[in-house]
């Protein structure tokens, strides 16, 4: 198949005018200049015209357990209150209702253009009811706040349903929901099996005030679920995260710290600044910016991170705090609150940065002879700055190619999917 359309956006070289991309089976073949690539490559034209032909977005990180809680969490005045909103909302929702939710959500994703997606699920066990329409990572999310003697149990657990899944990871929740043992044994795991770790990190004031100094509304609500909290009141939360790492002496020797997806780091001291700048090898940063206006959170470091090395993409979050999937309004919200980085870069942290942090860089987030045909494309006009197109582009994608094959999101379409 060759798709032919008004430009090609490869992430790779300039925009191509007239452009022109080969897939055979799940694969791209070829990129260029539509009347070069038609002499070497046979099969079927599709002709997008006057459109832009991208990279599939990819979502770094979300949960679309909680697509059905959209609308139902106003804003809280603290993080804790959002915690004790969400547990009422899920006491009400049964097995059945999480895989519609789920479901719901991978339609949602697809329609507004994403071709891969990390899905942090708190239910593995409902994975083999969903067939996943776009590329998934799975990732189980491990909270043992209310029972830590079962974290091995619970590990193991997750990780009989993930085998199934071509590709998986394991997520602690955060240093707040998940012991210190959890955490050593998703790393010691992670380094046998060669996958993904992800963790909420740093991401609300009040998880600052809990291990720094002890007390806040967080600190008070984990008390009284039972929490052991002597490991509260000396530390910022990224120097836990740092030190429980360290502490493992059997990762010293093999650690790999681009393993880590880290989610938010909304809230960083000056001192975590300086051992973000010592640290030799940099996790990923994946930062959910409308989630982050939701909550009010503090200023997100991009220009900081960035400028220390730090491969930063974006995901969506879940709809408890976020209004729809779309990866195109989340690069508008990122471009609003830095103005200063240019439409491609943003373009780069759905697409290649996101790619990197999921290990999946050789294969998805460009247009690429050998990388997947996960494509999609958007109106363009042909004249001005095609980046400032894509990020201004606000509407579902009607047309997209996952793994190689062709998708069309026509309101009738989408109705059957
Ligand atoms: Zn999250």
């Amino acid at each position: 198949m060759i798709i032919r359309a008004r430009r090609v956006v490869t992430m790779d070289d300039p925009p191509i005018d007239n452009g022109a991309v080969a897939v055979s089976g799940n694969r791209i073949i070829d990129v260029g200049k539509f009347d070069e690539l038609k002499t070497r490559n046979a099969g079927e034209i599709v002709d997008l015209g006057e459109q832009a032909v991208l990279p599939g977005l990819i979502n770094a990180h979300c949960h679309l357990d909680y697509t059905c809680l959209r609308g139902k969490i106003p804003p809280q005045k603290c993080f804790a209150d959002w915690i004790r909103a969400i547990n009422a909302e899920k006491a009400k929702l049964s097995p059945k209702d999480y895989v519609a939710s789920i479901n719901e959500g991978f339609a949602e994703a697809k329609r507004f253009g994403t071709t891969s997606v990390a899905n942090l699920t708190a239910f593995p066990e409902l994975i083999a009811q969903v067939s996943a329409p776009i590329r998934t990572l799975w990732f189980a999310e491990l909270i043992d706040v209310r029972a830590p003697e079962r974290a091995n149990e619970l590990i193991d657990l997750a990780i009989e349903s993930l085998s199934e899944t071509e590709n998986w990871g394991l997520a602690p929740h955060a240093l707040f929901t998940a012991s210190k043992n959890l955490y050593r044994r998703c790393e010691e795991i992670a380094l046998h099996e060669n996958i993904l770790l992800t963790t909420h990190l740093a991401e609300s004031r009040e998880e600052m005030e809990m291990f720094r100094d002890a007390s806040g509304p967080l600190y008070e609500f984990l008390k009284s679920i039972g929490r052991g909290m002597d490991d509260c009141g000396s530390e910022t939360p990224l120097e836990h995260f740092l030190r429980i790492r360290d502490s493992s002496t059997a990762l010293r020797s093999a650690r790999n710290d681009n393993g880590w997806l880290v989610a938010h780091l909304n809230e960083l001291a000056e001192s975590d600044f300086k051992l973000l700048e010592q640290s030799k090898i940099k996790f990923h940063v994946v930062h959910s910016p409308r989630s982050h206006d939701y909550f009010r959170h503090s200023r997100f470091p991009f220009e900081r991170l960035r400028a220390l090395g730090f491969n930063i993409c974006l995901g969506t979050d879940s709809l408890a705090s976020n209004e729809n999937l779309g990866l195109f309004d989340e690069m508008r919200t990122l471009q609003r609150s830095e103005p200063g980085i240019s439409p491609d870069k943003i373009l780069e942290t759905v697409t290649v940065n996101a790619a990197l942090a999921l290990h999946q860089e050789n294969v998805i987030g460009r247009i690429r002879p050998g990388f997947y045909a996960d494509l999609i494309s958007i109106p363009c006009s042909g004249s001005g700055n095609i980046f400032d197109e894509i990020i201004a582009f606000a509407g579902p994608v009607d047309w997209m190619l996952v793994n190689g094959k062709e998708k069309r999101n026509t309101p009738e379409a989408a109705k059957l999917a």
